[in-house]
């Protein structure tokens, strides 16, 4: 961290990363289904087609759990290691807020730019009580908070963004939008690695989403590029406890003891016949994490409102 001006008082852009002095170094960070993988794999495309030399690393181990996913990009003329070691990182792109924080020490100490989605994503395990309407234990920091650690920042909801074009999984394109006003490519060379890298269906979307996020940040730099207020985590209301029903199709359970192992509250068992059932109901808060983590699809949790 360091003490450089906050957001809201800069006037000046960072310099650019400059290929033909150093390496440099990008970092994406999510959790996953987020896409972190597709703009790691655009940008190191975008650096093959140009001769660089480019290295690229990923963690997604938990990535179907709704765990932190992050990938390393570095390029220039020669790259020896492919991770960026702390405090090395040129750009830090984030698709999600807490996951944007935690990486924010490899930035740069001046120089470095973060660009964030500001949606809030909160991992079951992050939550000791994971009832409904409970109240979350999530990253505190404001936004000016954040974002007066960084030389240069822009935190925004691509989310809402890739939503208002009809496809909310295009956020990460948002944010290569913004990731490209950091980086000496043309908008031309990224959205042909776009448009060959997604979906053909997605083309038009992606690319319509990869120009709002690269205007978004240019209209920024204008008006001095002060941050959006954070969107403010959801105060726990109270409410009458919600229905909860576990449902279970024992022909599509093949015993493999993944829920039963990973229930936090221990409320699922193998019977007799080594098939699942909830041997705990009471317990069950209705975290869906069995049927996220089910191989099978074997079973499904329902939580209704109740009045
Ligand atoms: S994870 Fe699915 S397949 Fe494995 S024991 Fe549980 S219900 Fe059965
Ligand atoms: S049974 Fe499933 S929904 Fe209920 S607490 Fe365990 S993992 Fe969560």
């Amino acid at each position: 961290m360091n003490s450089a001006p906050g957001l809201a008082e800069a006037t000046a852009p960072a310099p650019r990363p400059d290929t033909a002095r150093a390496t440099v170094n990008v970092l994406i960070a999510g959790v996953g289904g987020q896409g972190v993988i597709m703009i790691s794999k655009v940008l190191a495309e975008l650096c093959r087609q140009r001769g660089d030399a480019v290295k690229q690393s990923e963690v997604h181990g938990m990535a179907k759990r709704g765990g932190p996913v992050f990938s390393h990009v570095r390029y220039g003329r020669e790259v020896w290691s492919p991770t960026i070691p702390r405090g090395e990182a040129d750009v830090l792109v984030a698709l999600e807020w807490a996951e944007g924080l935690r990486w924010l020490g490899h930035l740069k100490p001046v120089h470095g730019i973060f660009i964030c989605d500001t949606r809030r994503i909160v991992p079951p395990f992050a939550c000791l009580d994971r009832r409904p309407g409970a109240s979350l234990r999530y990253s505190g920091e404001s936004l000016p908070e954040a974002l007066a650690h960084v030389g240069e920042g822009y935190a925004f909801d691509a989310t809402s963004v890739a939503a208002a074009l009809g496809n909310d999984r295009a956020a990460n394109t948002v944010l290569l939008g913004a990731l490209s006003t950091a980086l000496d490519f043309a908008a031309a060379d990224w959205e042909a690695v776009i448009a060959a890298a997604v979906p053909p269906k997605t083309v038009a979307v992606n690319l319509e989403a990869f120009r709002r996020g690269r205007a978004h940040v240019e209209e920024e730099r204008v008006r001095g590029h002060r941050p959006e207020p954070a969107a403010p985590v959801a105060a726990a209301q109270p409410q009458a406890p919600p229905a909860i029903r576990v449902e279970i199709t024992p022909a599509w359970c093949k015993s493999c003891d993944i829920c039963v192992k990973l229930c936090p509250e221990r409320c699922l068992s193998l019977n007799a016949d080594r098939i699942v059932e909830l041997s705990d109901p009471a317990a069950c808060t209705g975290c869906r994490l069995c049927e996220w983590l089910c191989p099978d699809f074997a079973i499904r949790v329902h939580v209704e409102a109740t009045t």
